[in-house]
């Protein structure tokens, strides 16, 4: 009798989008004329810049000539992307990452939630909370975890982001292996300092644990004196992986690239405690489960590191901030206390009531989508998440009607 992985039955179900989509729909029927504004979804709204275009057509047409045609490339990808990658992301900010440290892939959300499989079974892992789902339910589906009870999964060490840790977790007060980390993050937008991030290698070098640090949002970043890597940190090569997406940084959420460093430095261990390098365990898995990004996709991912490539996307970036800046600066003004937005495209507000509540209330006062913070974990409760990523028109109309509706 062929039986199923029941560890796929400990799973809830995406309630979040779909509970959001029918309450949206009902209002919609209702209200057939009222135009709805959506600051809900994570994602890009903007055409890809010029440069990665141009590149991509360019590449298309090599494909259709015998002599330039490519076939399979190294699973790894192609080594005039990352060696850009190394040096422009990387080494120009004083991280020592190598291109053969870096794999290319077709998303952030495959490569965080494929990580999980180099890690034993019993692995004891720390995911934040609020949080960004992939982390937690690829372990459910691994058998990491136990049964969800009372709101939370067993065997899980949550890690709190709170106004009174100012959304920067504490250190796990029972002994953990792996630990997930967002920054800027996903829902909140909260930044770590380098200080703060600092402490977190520490403790793993210490603590003989992995940090998996996602860094989707590291383009957002204004003040130069935060990290946009975990590798501007001394020692953060020996205990951490790092996840990048061109996804939100340049539009690729359709194109789909991005890339994750494995360093040749980062270690783990077996049952007797001898050492092994996760280069090496990633390098196999990648190589036997993934056949690389496509040709074009990787030439316009390289057309971001041109000068032309840097400036677009850097107008792209602008773009969304302004949108941050102007929904952070109404719902302050509003009285509502608000978390990021500031070098990141999420703003992570204090409703001081129920988060489906004030979701229904933007609704069907003003017609406007957010996302209830309370479908991010626990701590999400009594949050919302408005997002940047509209145009610049919509989020003005729908700050005029949110101020209507709440003043
Ligand atoms: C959007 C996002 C990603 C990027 O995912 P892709 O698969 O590269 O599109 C990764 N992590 C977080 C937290 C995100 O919000």
């Amino acid at each position: 009798m062929i039986r199923i992985n029941e560890n796929y039955l400990k799973l809830q179900a995406a309630y979040l989008f779909s509970d959001i989509a029918k309450r949206v729909g009902r209002f919609q029927e209702t209200h057939p004329d009222r135009k709805i504004i959506r600051l809900g979804i994570g994602d890009v709204t903007r055409a890809l810049p010029q440069a990665c275009i141009d590149a991509f057509h360019q590449a298309v047409d090599e494909m259709g000539v015998d002599s330039s045609f490519r076939g399979y490339g190294p699973e790894q990808g192609y080594l005039f992307l990352r060696e850009k990658i190394a040096a422009v992301d990387f080494q120009a900010r004083n991280a020592d990452i190598a291109p053969e440290e870096i794999f290319i892939s077709d998303g952030a959300k495959c490569d965080t939630g494929n990580i999980q499989e180099i890690f034993a079974a019993d692995t004891r892992i720390a995911i934040p909370d609020p949080v960004y789902p992939v982390y937690m339910d690829t372990n459910v589906m691994a058998g990491r975890t136990g049964f969800f009870q009372n709101g939370r999964y067993e065997n899980v060490i949550y890690l709190e982001s709170t106004r009174a840790n100012d959304f920067i977790p504490d250190f796990p007060k029972v002994p953990v292996d792996l630990i997930y980390l967002c920054f800027p993050n996903n829902p909140t937008g909260a930044v770590i300092t380098k200080a703060a991030l600092e402490k977190w290698v520490d403790y793993a070098r210490e603590n003989k644990a992995v940090i998996l640090y996602d860094a989707a949002y590291e383009a957002f970043i204004q003040d130069d004196e935060l990290p946009r890597s975990i590798y501007e940190i001394k020692g953060a090569k020996e205990v951490a992986i790092e996840f990048r997406s061109y996804s939100k940084t340049a539009g690729f959420t359709g194109t789909r690239c991005a890339y994750t460093v494995v360093p040749q430095a980062c270690m783990a261990f077996d049952e007797k405690g001898n050492r092994h390098a996760l280069h090496k365990l990633w390098n196999r898995r990648h190589t036997t489960k993934f056949n690389g990004v496509s040709y074009p996709v990787q030439r316009a991912a390289e057309a971001v590191y041109s000068r032309a490539g840097q400036a677009q996307v850097k107008v792209l970036v602008d773009y969304y901030m302004g949108n941050a800046a102007l929904i952070r600066k109404e719902m302050t003004d509003l009285g509502y206390d608000c978390v990021g937005g500031i070098n990141s495209p999420y703003i992570w507000i204090d409703t001081r009531t129920d988060s489906w509540q004030f979701f229904d209330r933007l609704l069907n006062e003003a017609a406007v989508v957010c996302t209830p913070g309370a479908g991010f974990g626990a701590c999400g409760q009594g949050y919302i998440r408005i997002s940047a990523f509209n145009s610049e028109e919509n989020v003005r109309e729908a700050m005029d009607r949110i101020k209507t509706a709440l003043s």
